[in-house]
C-alpha cells in the first residue's frame, strides 16, 4: 500500500477531512490550491530564497564521532537545531505564510500549547507584515511565559483559551471557532502533519527538505545517499515526516518513530500514541488517539511539551499499522539521561523532545557498519530550565 496521499486525501485507512461544514469552504480553498501553488515558479523560488538566506539552510549533516565510538555505529545528526529560531518548525510556518499570501490573505491564526509553533508563526508574520493572533490557553500562557512573550515581541496578539483545561485543546477549538467566523481573509497554520487534508500532506511536503538535503549530504560523506535507519521523535510527527520523506518508499531504510512514555507507557501518564492509541478523529483527521472507553480523549503527558500531544498525525497511524515505521517508547528519564550525554560527548545541548529520539541508541542495537541519522529536531535553549531542575535531583546518573 502507498505511503503517500491518496485523492481523498488518505494514508491508507487514516486522514481525511472531518470539519464542520460551516469550514467546508476554507478547507475545500486549500484543498484545491495547495499544490497548484506549490508547483509555481515564484512560489518555490521564494521559498528556497527564506529557507535559505532567513532560516540558514541546508542545515549540516553532522557526524557525531564520539557519539559513534560510545555506540560502535555511525551517527549522523541532521542540525534543525541550527535553523532560526531553533528547530524544525520554522521550515513548515515559512511554507504556510507564503501559501496564505498566494491565496489573498491578510491575516494569520494559530493555536500553540507550549508556544513554539506560536513563536514561529509570529516570526513569519514579523517577516511579512501579516496580523498574527495566536490562541493558548489561559494555564500554557502562565506555564510559558517566555514563548508568551517572544509572541508579543513579535508583534502577535496572543489571545487567552478560557474554557474547558484551558490547554491546547481548547486554543484549538478558538482557533476553529475564529477561521468560521473570518472564512476570506484569514488563513489558519496548524504546526505539524495533523489536522485535516490537506494539512498533513501539505506540512510534510514543506518540511521534505530535510530528507533532500539528508540525500546529497549522505553521498558527500558515505558512499551511498541511503541510510541504513532514520530516527526521529513524533509528537504531531512533522519533523519525522519531513525525514522520512524522500524514503518513504524506500525499504532498505528502516525508519524509527520514537515516542514519548512519559513516566511509564502503561504509568497513566504518557504520550505513546502508537502503544496505547485507537482509531478515532482528532482535529478533523481520522488516526490514531489516546481515549478511554467510551471515546474521551485521553490528557497526554510527557517531559517535553513538544511530545505532549494525545494523537499522531494520520502518515505515522499509517507507518504504525502498515509495519513500515518502528515506533520506540522512551521514559522521561531515558530521555534526559540522553540529552545530557550528548551535550557531554558532542557539545549540543538538544530540545527534550529531540532526546527521546537520541535515548534508541541505549533501547537498540545497531551494527558497527549501519548508518544512522538522527533528526535533531531542535535545541535546548528552550528546556534549560527543565535540565536543571531534573538534573538537581538524579545529577544525571
Ligand atoms: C514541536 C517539536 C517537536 C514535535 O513536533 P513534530 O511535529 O512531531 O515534529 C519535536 N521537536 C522539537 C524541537 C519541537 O519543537
Amino acid at each position: 500500500m502507498s505511503n503517500h496521499i491518496n485523492d481523498k486525501g488518505y494514508y491508507g485507512e487514516f486522514g481525511g477531512a472531518f470539519i464542520p461544514e460551516m469550514l467546508y469552504q476554507n478547507v475545500e480553498e486549500l484543498r484545491q490550491n495547495y499544490l497548484k501553488v506549490m508547483a509555481d515558479d515564484s512560489f518555490k523560488r521564494d521559498f528556497n530564497k527564506l529557507l535559505k538566506d532567513y532560516v540558514g539552510r541546508p542545515s549540516p549533516l553532522y557526524f557525531a564521532k564520539r557519539l559513534s565510538e560510545k555506540y560502535n555505529t555511525k551517527i549522523y545528526l541532521k542540525r534543525e537545531d541550527l535553523n532560526h529560531t531553533g528547530a524544525h518548525k520554522i521550515n513548515n510556518t515559512i511554507g504556510q505564510i507564503l501559501m496564505a499570501k498566494h491565496l489573498g490573505k491578510s491575516r494569520i491564526i494559530a493555536e500553540t500549547g507550549a508556544g513554539q509553533h506560536g513563536v514561529a508563526t509570529a516570526t513569519v508574520c514579523a517577516l511579512t507584515g501579516l496580523e498574527c493572533i495566536v490562541y493558548m490557553g489561559e494555564v500554557d500562557i502562565a506555564r510559558q511565559a517566555p514563548n508568551v512573550a517572544r509572541m508579543k515581541m513579535l508583534g502577535a496578539e496572543v489571545r487567552p483559551a478560557l474554557s474547558g483545561s484551558r490547554t491546547l485543546k481548547d486554543a484549538t477549538n478558538e482557533a476553529i471557532r475564529d477561521w468560521i467566523n473570518n472564512p476570506t481573509n484569514t488563513h489558519y497554520i496548524i504546526g505539524s502533519v495533523v489536522g485535516p487534508h490537506p494539512y498533513p500532506d501539505m506540512v510534510a511536503r514543506f518540511q521534505s527538505v530535510i530528507s533532500e538535503e539528508i540525500k546529497w549530504q549522505l553521498k558527500e560523506q558515505e558512499d551511498t545517499d541511503t541510510p541504513d535507519y532514520l530516527i526521529a521523535c513524533v509528537g504531531g510527527g512533522s519533523n519525522a515526516a519531513g525525514a522520512y520523506f524522500h524514503y518513504l518508499d524506500d525499504n532498505e531504510v528502516n525508519l524509527i518513530a520514537v515516542e514519548a512514555a512519559g513516566l511509564g507507557i502503561y504509568s497513566g501518564e504518557s504520550a505513546a500514541t502508537s502503544a496505547l492509541g485507537e482509531v478515532g478523529i482528532i482535529h478533523g483527521s481520522k488516526t490514531l488517539l489516546m481515549q478511554s472507553k467510551d471515546g474521551q480523549i485521553t490528557e497526554p503527558y510527557s517531559i517535553s511539551a513538544g511530545l505532549d500531544y494525545p494523537g499522531v498525525g494520520p502518515l505515522h497511524a499509517h507507518l504504525y499499522t502498515s509495519g513500515r515505521a518502528e515506533f520506540i517508547s522512551i521514559t522521561d528519564d531515558e530521555a534526559m539521561k540522553a540529552g545530557l550525554e550528548l551535550c557531554q560527548l558532542e557539545g549540543i545541548i538538544p530540545a527534550i523532545e529531540t532526546a527521546h529520539a537520541l535515548a534508541v541508541f541505549k533501547q537498540k542495537d545497531f551494527k558497527p557498519t549501519d548508518i544512522c541519522v538522527v533528526s535533531l529536531s531542535g535545541r535546548g535553549d528552550k528546556d534549560l530550565e527543565t535540565y536543571i531542575n531534573y538534573f538537581k535531583t538524579d545529577n544525571g546518573k
